[in-house]
């Protein structure tokens, strides 16, 4: 049994996202992408306004834990053994490392900070490790989240016992698509160890990757697996695919930067309580396209010089943009 206090937050979350009126369908998405844009905002905009605050946005910052020798082969990821992008594999960094940078993304204000480590799945021996890394953490008043790749029910179940917050671990697209983007885990896999991160009482971070060629009925479908989750994830990255040299997806056409609206909108329509999360591929985007994203229901941000591998607006930007926009920071409630 776990050792954590009851959260009521997270049975509310779960009664209002179990209660939705019906599951999301693929064809039901693909419906909402394709209204008019200025219907689809001011649906998202009223379903926003509904559930949050309107001018909030959650910032999380993330550190890469452990960086490349993945032996997975995601087709969009510089970490992966099979590509060579000149990403080197580092070994696990050293707790002092870890609190040392949380400590920083405390201080410029991030509310959650989210360690990423390249793995398959975590051996015991690194698990352990980071469990020290989510207490300490934790212990910083911080919100915490990881991603280890493929989890075990016992290892969901130690780390939240370490005080875990959440646990990141996306679908990356619909099942249609992802034999295209990644062989050496299956869609299922992917599902179960959301269920055993369901199962320990971890809230749930789950999103998906587009641009990476899908058609509009791959994102769509994508929309639809995350909104049909029971519940649904409290917390949806979105990502746009940056397209890193070496990998199969280096060429891949860029996606029309309306239609990344359009899925943010429809993520925000059909998982009204989740925190929509403008993810990888930020830095691409002029202030204009972000402004729309969080006009589209985006209420979370990664923040901080670099995301696991790739570089990220600098903080100064985002404050000046949030600045502009009229936009305040959320705080750990
Ligand atoms: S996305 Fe994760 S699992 Fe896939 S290759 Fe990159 S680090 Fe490995």
């Amino acid at each position: 049994m776990s050792s954590q206090p009851i959260d009521t937050s997270r049975i509310e979350f779960r009664k209002a996202a179990t209660a939705r009126e019906c599951a999301w369908s693929t064809e039901a998405v693909l419906e909402l992408l394709a209204m008019p844009f200025a219907d689809l905002m001011f649906r998202a905009q009223e379903v926003h306004r509904a559930n949050f605050e309107a001018n909030q946005i959650q910032r999380s910052t993330l550190l890469s834990i452990k960086t490349g020798g993945c032996p997975e082969d995601c087709a969009y990821c510089p970490q992966s053994l099979h590509f060579d992008t000149g990403v080197k594999a580092q070994k696990l960094l050293e707790l002092s490392e870890v609190v040392e940078a949380a400590q920083a993304a405390k201080r410029h204000g991030a509310t959650r900070f989210c360690m990423g480590a390249a793995w398959r799945s975590p051996n015991q021996r690194d698990l352990e490790r980071v469990a020290e890394m989510v207490a300490a953490v934790k212990n910083l008043g911080l919100e915490t989240c990881v991603t280890l790749g493929m989890l075990e029910a016992h290892q969901a179940r130690q780390l939240r016992e370490a005080g875990l917050d959440y646990y990141n671990h996306n679908l990356d697209t619909s099942p249609e698509f992802y034999g295209e983007i990644i062989s050496t885990r299956t869609y299922q896999d992917r599902l179960d160890t959301l269920q055993h991160v369901r199962d320990a009482d971890i809230r749930v971070c789950c999103g998906g990757i587009v641009g990476m060629g899908e058609s509009v009925r791959a994102r769509a479908g994508l929309i639809a697996q995350l909104a049909s989750l029971d519940p649904y994830p409290e917390s949806v990255p979105i990502n746009h695919l940056v397209r890193v040299a070496g990998t199969p997806l280096a060429a891949a056409a860029a996606l029309d930067g309306i239609d990344f609206v359009r899925t943010i909108a429809a993520a925000r329509i059909t998982m009204p309580r989740a925190m929509v999360r403008l993810s990888a591929g930020r830095e691409q985007m002029d202030e204009a396209l972000q402004a729309l994203c969080f006009l589209a229901g985006a209420n979370s941000i990664f923040y901080g010089d670099r995301l696991l591998t790739t570089s990220n607006p600098q903080i100064v930007r985002d404050q000046a943009l949030f600045a502009k926009l009229g936009v305040s920071a959320t705080e750990i409630s």
